[in-house]
């Protein structure tokens, strides 16, 4: 049967960084060199005592392709215990794959490490994280470094491009951490180009593969998650869903990874960041790839504009927001926002996460929602035509035709 060896992590010096590497065996012959690279400062961090990073980073992989696995390099006993008991079983249930099985030897080595850690990326969800971790009770739940990976989110497949985004966003975050004296703990990768699937679907994996990359600096890892406790599910769309799964499973003798946020919904994550000035000119959602600083067109600039103005916020963000732009198209984008809301929960989209959430929230201070917004969430857009014949088109022709063409692969744990 055909099945992944991963070779012993090694470490290597690459052009003044320092790489944690292991070579991969897969399709019987092929190999490929799996890399976590870090700056000279935190050299002595990367954990070649284990293939932790390794197994993690590229377990979609290998549940979505049914391949069994034999780890060279020893496996944390406390990981290698969840994954087995817990994890695995439940994804391959979940999603109708084969229950893949590790070869492996387990340790475990204890590092005391002493840093906390948090993912900065300058949006709602990870402002939120950082904000949150600051003046804890007890000083040992306080973030010391923040980090930034390039583990997917800046192109699903890696490669120049994804380099690249990842440099201009690094130096846009960069900035942020300058200003708060903050550590920026920084990690490139090349599992993206390996892995070859949707970030959506992988992206805990991946981000929690990094982190453990430098199991001996990280004793805490708060794991901003972008989605609430209460639609907790696996699902083939989105890591997300089950990170409070993901957290407990992930975690092992050396760090403790938290599932940060997922006690709030979306809303109170942008009221909270709101109250806090550090954000007014460093807030970044965007998910265009073209720059590192806010479209205030995309959806999710628009989402959040609406979000902001919806707890009478948003003129604070006048530098990293067009909001003249905004002004001058609210009453379409609360069209838009009125539309998503009622098609995705037609009894009450009140209480329904994003758009939903939005408009209560924006209700709720007495303000009202134009006339001319209503009428404008009736008449249909061109997504909605494309979606009618989606539903009374069969899929075979719309193939042939290619009226969603690039819509039926995502690339995930499915395809
Ligand atoms: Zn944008």
């Amino acid at each position: 049967m055909n099945k992944v060896i991963i070779e012993k992590p090694r470490i290597e010096q690459v052009e003044g960084k320092y790489r944690l590497i292991a070579t991969l065996i897969y399709e019987e012959k092929k190999t490929y060199d799996l890399w976590f690279e870090v700056e000279k400062e935190y050299k002595d961090y990367l954990c070649a005592e284990n293939s932790d990073a390794f197994l993690v980073a590229i377990l979609s992989y290998l549940i979505k392709h049914e391949l069994d696995v034999e780890v060279k390099g020893a496996i944390s006993s406390q990981l290698y215990y969840q994954l087995t008991t817990y994890l695995i079983p439940l994804l391959s249930n979940n999603l109708h794959k084969r229950n893949i099985q590790i070869k492996t030897e387990v340790n475990n080595v204890e590092f005391h490490p002493k840093a906390v850690g948090t993912g900065i990326s300058c949006g709602v969800d990870s402002f939120y994280t950082f904000l949150k971790h600051r003046n804890q009770l007890d000083n040992q739940y306080n973030i010391t470094h923040l980090t930034f990976f390039n583990a997917g989110s800046h192109g699903d497949n890696g490669g120049k491009e994804a380099r690249e985004l990842f440099h201009k966003r690094l130096e846009y975050v960069s900035g942020f951490c300058k200003e708060q004296n903050l550590k920026l703990v920084t990690v490139d990768s090349n599992m993206n180009e390996f892995i070859k699937m949707s970030h959506f679907a992988t992206h805990s994996f991946r981000t929690l593969g990094c982190v453990l990359a430098l199991q001996k600096l990280f004793k805490i890892y708060y794991f901003s998650s972008g989605a609430n406790f209460n639609d907790t599910a696996i699902t083939a769309e989105s890591t997300a869903d089950y990170d409070i799964l993901n957290v407990q499973c992930l975690s092992n003798q050396n760090t403790t990874v938290y599932s940060s946020g997922i006690e709030a919904t979306r809303m109170e994550k942008v009221e909270f960041i709101a109250h806090h000035n550090e954000t007014y000119n460093w807030l970044n959602v965007c998910v265009r790839h073209e720059k590192a600083t806010n479209c205030s067109n995309c959806e999710k600039c628009i989402r959040t504009m609406l979000a902001l103005d919806a707890i009478n916020e948003l003129d604070h963000y006048a530098n990293v927001f067009d909001l003249k732009h905004y002004q001058k198209n609210k009453v379409k984008f609360l069209a838009g926002a009125l539309k998503w809301a009622r098609d995705h929960d037609k009894k009450n989209f009140e209480k329904k996460e994003e758009y939903g959430e939005i408009l209560s929230y924006y209700k709720k201070d007495g303000k009202t929602v134009p006339a001319m917004a209503y009428i404008l969430s009736f008449i249909p857009t061109k997504q909605s035509f494309k979606n009618l014949i989606k539903k009374i088109v069969p899929k075979s022709w719309l193939k042939q035709y290619q009226i969603n063409k690039g819509t039926y692969k995502n690339n995930g744990w499915l395809d």
